[in-house]
C-alpha cells in the first residue's frame, strides 16, 4: 500500500470559504480581513469587541524529547481540536506560523499531518499572510537605524563591539552566523563584526507573541536593549527613536490568521518563535481570541515539555494571565525506542525492552507537568510501523504506573481517531487544577535557573561560566533581573547536551551566556551549543521540492 503524502492529501481534500469557516464559531464575515478565499486576518476592532467575553477552556499540547522528525504535536492538536468538534463541543486550536529555513532545511512543513492538517499547507508553510516579512523587516530596521545612528556622528556613543541587536533572516544560512559589514570606504558605514539569526530567534518575533496589542507592541519594541555606549551605558530602541515606525511596520503583522482544518474547523496561525532558542508558543493575542470566540481551545507549545511547555507555564501563561486546564503529552513507539537505546535506521523492527527503557524519557515530562499542578493525558501518536505487543506493553505501562492514555489515530483517521482522546480531555477540563508557574521571578536569576534545572530537566546542578556570572552581575545592577527565564537549550535531550537520550541522571547543566530580552520581557539563558541561526543538512528538503506548469506544488513534505 503507498501511503499518501501529507501535500498529497492537502491538495485533493476541498477547502470551505474562510468567511464559512469563521462563522462556526460566530465570526461576522465583515470582521474577516480576507487574504484570497481560504486565509484571513481577524480585524483589529473585531478583537477588541471580544475582550469582555469570558474565556472557555485551555489545553496545552507537548511532547517528550523529540527525535529526528517531530512526534506529532501538531498532527495530535489538529486531530484533537477536531474529534471536540466532531464531539458537538465549539474548539479553535491555535498554533504557531512556520519558518521558511527549516522546511527547506530537514522538516518539511509544519502544519500537522496525514488527516490531520491545516490547509492551505503550501500558503501557510511558503508566504502565507506576510507576517515573516514583516517582522523579518522590522527588526532589519532597527539594524539599519543603529548602523546609520554610528556613521552619522554616532551621537548615542554606541560602542561599535558592543551592539547586542542582530540582524535577522528567515532562512537556515549557517554563512550568516558571524560577518563583518560596512567594509570598504567610509561612505559604507562604520566596518564592525556583525551576524544574522533566523527570523523565529528574533526578539521581534518574541514580543509579537507576548504582546497585548499593537500599543503594547509599540512599548516592547521602545525596551528592547540594542547596544551599549563606549562607557557601558545600555542604548535602546527607544534612543534609537524608531518604536513608531517599528509598530507601523507590524500593523497587519500583529493580528491572528485565520485558517481551517481538513475538517473545515477553524484555527488561528499566528506567531512562531523558536522552542529551543525562543519561548516556543503562538501569540497570546491568537491564544486570547480563541479563548473568547471556542468553548476549547487547543494550543500546542514546540519541542518537548522540557522547553515549549515549560516557557508556556512559566512565561506565557504567567505574563499573559491564562489558567490552563489540561496538556496533552504526545508520546510515539518510535521516539522511546530511539529513547530506549535504538538507532534510528532499526525503528522499523519491534523492540518492547527498548521502548520500556524509554518511557523513563516519557515519565520524566509527566513528573514535570505535575509539578505545574495540571492534569494531563498521555496520546499514543500511533504510527503504522507500531506493532500490537509495542502497543499492548506502553498501554499497560501506563496502567501500572497509574498514567491516563490514548491511542491517537488522528494522522490516519482525522478527528474519528481522537475521540476517546477528545473524551478524556473534556473529563480534565472539568477538574479543578492547582496550576502555578514554577518560580517566583522576584527570586534572584541564578535560583530561577536552579528551579529549572532540576525540577524540568533533572539536572544536579547549574554551573555558571565566569561570563555569565559577570552578566548576571550586570543585569542585578540594570535592575534587569526580575524577569521569568527563557532557556536556550538543545530539544534533543533533557541535558544540554544533544546526545544524550532517555532519562538521564546525575548531570550538571552549564549556562554560559545570559542575554536581556527586555522587549519580549525575559532573560535568555543559553545553554550548550544552542545556533541562532541553523544551517541546512547535506540532502537540505529544498532539493525535492518543485512547481510545475499548473502551480501544483511537490515536496513540500
Ligand atoms: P511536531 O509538531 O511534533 O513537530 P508534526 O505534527 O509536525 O510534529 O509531525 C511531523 C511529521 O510527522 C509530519 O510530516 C507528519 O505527517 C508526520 N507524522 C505525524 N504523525 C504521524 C503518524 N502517526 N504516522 C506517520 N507520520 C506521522
Amino acid at each position: 500500500m503507498t501511503v499518501k503524502k501529507d501535500i498529497e492529501i492537502a491538495q485533493e481534500t476541498p477547502m470551505e470559504p474562510i468567511a464559512d469557516v469563521a462563522a462556526k464559531v460566530g465570526i461576522p464575515a465583515d470582521c474577516l480581513e480576507p487574504y484570497g478565499k481560504y486565509k484571513a486576518k481577524l480585524s483589529f476592532d473585531y478583537l477588541k469587541q471580544l475582550q469582555d467575553r469570558p474565556d472557555g477552556k485551555l489545553i496545552l499540547v507537548t511532547a517528550i524529547n523529540p527525535t529526528k522528525a517531530g512526534e506529532g504535536k501538531s498532527t495530535t492538536t489538529v486531530g484533537l481540536g477536531d474529534a471536540l468538534n466532531l464531539r458537538g463541543q465549539k474548539t479553535m486550536m491555535a498554533l504557531r506560523e512556520p519558518s521558511l529555513g527549516p522546511v527547506f532545511g530537514l522538516k518539511g512543513g509544519a502544519t500537522g499531518g496525514g488527516y490531520a492538517q491545516v490547509v492551505p499547507m503550501e500558503d501557510i508553510n511558503l508566504h502565507f499572510t506576510g507576517d515573516m516579512h514583516a517582522i523579518t523587516t522590522t527588526n532589519n530596521l532597527v539594524c539599519a537605524a543603529l548602523d546609520n545612528s554610528i556613521y552619522q556622528g554616532n551621537p548615542l556613543h554606541i560602542d561599535p563591539e558592543n551592539v547586542t541587536f542582530k540582524r535577522c533572516m528567515d532562512m537556515n544560512d549557517r554563512t550568516l552566523r558571524n560577518i563583518t559589514i560596512g567594509q570598504g570606504a567610509k561612505v559604507n558605514g562604520v566596518e564592525r563584526k556583525d551576524g544574522f539569526n533566523i527570523t523565529v530567534a528574533s526578539e521581534i518575533m518574541a514580543a509579537l507573541c507576548l504582546a497585548d496589542d499593537l500599543m503594547d507592541l509599540k512599548e516592547r519594541f521602545a525596551n528592547m536593549l540594542v547596544a551599549y555606549t563606549y562607557d557601558g551605558d545600555p542604548v535602546y530602541v527607544r534612543d534609537l527613536g524608531i518604536q513608531g515606525a517599528m509598530a507601523m511596520v507590524m500593523k497587519d503583522a500583529i493580528l491572528p490568521n485565520i485558517v481551517q482544518t481538513l475538517e473545515h474547523n477553524p484555527v488561528l496561525i499566528h506567531g512562531g518563535p523558536f522552542a529551543n532558542i525562543a519561548h516556543g508558543c503562538n501569540s497570546v493575542i491568537a491564544t486570547r481570541a480563541c479563548l473568547k470566540l471556542a468553548d476549547y481551545t487547543v494550543t500546542e507549545a514546540g519541542f518537548g515539555a522540557d522547553l515549549g511547555a515549560e516557557k508556556f507555564l512559566d512565561i506565557k501563561c504567567r505574563l499573559a494571565g491564562l489558567h490552563p486546564n489540561a496538556v496533552v503529552i504526545v508520546a510515539t513507539i518510535r521516539a522511546l525506542k530511539q529513547h530506549g537505546g535504538v538507532a534510528f535506521e532499526d525503528l522499523k523492527e519491534e523492540n518492547v525492552d527498548a521502548m520500556l527503557a524509554g518511557c523513563g524519557n516519557l515519565a520524566k515530562h509527566i513528573d514535570t507537568i505535575q509539578q505545574f499542578g495540571l492534569p494531563y493525558v498521555i496520546a499514543i501518536n500511533q504510527f503504522a510501523t507500531d506493532t500490537e505487543k509495542e502497543i499492548a506493553a506502553l498501554e499497560n505501562w501506563c496502567k501500572e504506573n497509574g498514567h491516563p492514555m490514548s491511542l491517537s489515530q488522528v494522522w490516519a483517521k482525522g478527528g474519528e481517531g481522537a475521540l476517546d482522546l477528545a473524551d478524556q480531555v473534556m473529563a480534565l477540563c472539568d477538574q479543578e487544577n492547582h496550576y502555578a508557574p514554577l518560580y517566583d521571578v522576584n527570586e534572584p536569576i541564578e535560583q530561577k535557573i536552579e528551579t529549572i534545572a532540576s525540577k524540568v530537566y533533572g539536572a544536579d546542578g547549574v554551573d555558571f561560566t565566569d561570563e555569565a556570572k559577570a552578566q548576571i552581575e550586570t543585569f542585578n545592577q540594570m535592575g534587569w533581573d526580575k524577569l521569568p527565564i527563557c532557556m536556550a537549550k538543545t530539544q534533543m535531550s533533557l541535558t544540554d547536551n544533544g546526545k544524550i537520550m532517555g532519562r538521564p541522571q546525575g548531570f550538571r547543566i552549564t549556562v554560559r551566556e545570559l542575554r536581556p530580552s527586555l522587549g519580549a520581557g525575559f532573560i535568555v539563558a543559553l545553554t550548550g551549543k544552542v545556533l541562532t541561526m541553523p544551517g541546512l543538512p547535506k540532502h537540505p528538503s529544498a532539493l525535492d521540492m518543485d512547481i510545475d506548469e499548473n502551480g501544483k506544488i511537490v515536496g513540500l513534505f
